[in-house]
């Protein structure tokens, strides 16, 4: 049995946008089977007054912040102290951790997020639990425990034996799940993480083919520290290189800090970059030269980078992108679908309508922010100027409804 949407349908593909005007979106196990302008016999949901676009994917995002967001200090080392390490011990208490986990895939879903890449709390078992609900979710999520052995309270510690064990255990269990759900080996950055569990947990990640998600060069006063601990090395981005951790399955956020050599090693390792604007204007990080590491054809997406990027919108951090850098609303369009599928290594099966790949997509209300026989380029920068949650009406993942305003 198939199903069949009719709606206005925008998306990239390959390198081009492109706006199939309305047609009939034919769904068959998950996949998009057909797009047609014939009508099919049989039922048709009918969504012709909005429009249908591919689900956005979110680099870079915190699911045990998600009580924080928006809480002032401009300071990285001192807003880790003073908000994000209170809110992650929280983590401890399994049903806080559980109800935390509900609500964040859900609100990614309402905002028509159906790919993330998803730093858990320091916790193994408020990690299974963020995994356990994400297999429910349909989202494609890739997440894993986040990993500290200084520098921290000592609640939020590990220590390289047991980060081991912690990773193996969750890995096994959740790598490759459902085909959706993958593990990501996740310290959180260096400032927090000795040289040598670093390099015991990038063994693992390699023997597993598993994700590894950490921060790179954010805020100087950072880039400093990192600097101190880890003379010997040399630059920031030498440090994870040093340590095997810079990988083609590798996503560092923020890369804002970087000289020629950082961004030749970041190419080299062919590591994916994740761009958060809203948290670099929140935290007053500075500027992510997005051209520069274009120009290297390094992977970019886009990151809400929840709690320092206060919304979980993707059209919101879309727009604050094209603020960020002079880029165009299309282009921020292609960072937060076909960008950031294939900077998360997933653009075969997601970020973008495409005969065989999963229907994940969103529809969207448009009639607030402009009329709907306005051009492809015109409608996505409203979209991304003006639109927000509020415009998301369904969200579908694997064919599936996951989120629908009544
Ligand atoms: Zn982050």
């Amino acid at each position: 049995m198939a199903d069949v949407y009719y709606s206005r349908l925008i998306t990239f593909v390959d390198g081009e946008l492109r706006d199939y005007g309305k047609v009939y979106l034919i769904v068959k196990e998950g996949r998009v089977w057909r797009i047609s302008k014939d009508r099919p016999e049989g039922k048709v949901i009918n969504y012709e007054d909005f429009i249908i676009v591919p689900g956005f994917v979110d680099v870079h995002t915190h699911l045990a912040q998600i009580d924080v967001r928006a809480r002032w200090e401009p300071n990285l080392l001192r807003w880790l102290e003073r908000y994000i390490f209170p809110t992650e011990m929280r983590f401890q208490d399994e049903s806080y951790a559980k109800e935390k986990a509900e609500e964040f895939f859900k609100e990614l879903l309402r905002n028509g997020t159906t790919a993330a890449a998803v730093y858990s709390s320091p916790y193994r078992k408020a990690t299974d639990i963020a995994f356990e609900i994400a297999s429910h979710s349909g989202l494609w999520i890739i997440m894993g425990q986040v990993l500290m052995d200084l520098n921290a309270p000592s609640e939020l510690l590990t220590s390289a034996e047991v980060a081991e064990k912690d990773i193996k255990y969750l890995s096994s269990k959740w790598h490759g799940c459902c085909g959706r759900i993958f593990y990501a080996v996740t310290p959180r950055f260096a400032v927090s993480c000795s040289m040598e569990m670093m390099k015991r947990i990038s063994k693992i990640a390699s023997a597993r083919k598993l994700y590894i998600q950490t921060h790179l060069a954010e805020q100087e006063d950072e880039v400093e520290k990192v600097q101190e601990m880890y003379n010997e090395y040399g630059r920031y981005t030498e440090v994870y290189f040093h340590a095997s951790l810079l990988t083609s399955r590798t996503i560092v956020a923020h890369a804002i800090y970087l000289a020629d050599e950082d961004v030749n090693i970041l190419k080299e390792t062919d590591t994916a970059i994740a761009h958060c604007p809203s948290s670099n204007f929140f935290l007053h990080s500075g500027k992510m030269d997005i051209f520069r590491l274009k120009s290297a054809k390094i992977r970019i997406g886009f990151g809400s980078d929840i709690a320092a990027g206060p919304y979980f919108s993707m059209l919101e951090v879309a727009r604050d992108a094209s603020y960020t850098n002079k880029i165009s609303p299309v282009e921020s369009f292609y960072y937060i679908t076909l960008g950031g599928a294939k900077a998360l290594g997933i653009s075969e099966h997601t970020g973008s309508l495409e005969i065989g790949k999963y229907a994940d997509f969103v529809v969207i209300d448009i009639s607030s922010l402009t009329d709907l026989d306005a051009t492809k380029e015109e409608i996505l920068s409203s979209l991304i100027y003006r639109g927000d949650d509020r415009n998301i009406m369904a969200t579908y993942v694997g064919g599936r409804k996951m989120f629908g305003k009544s």
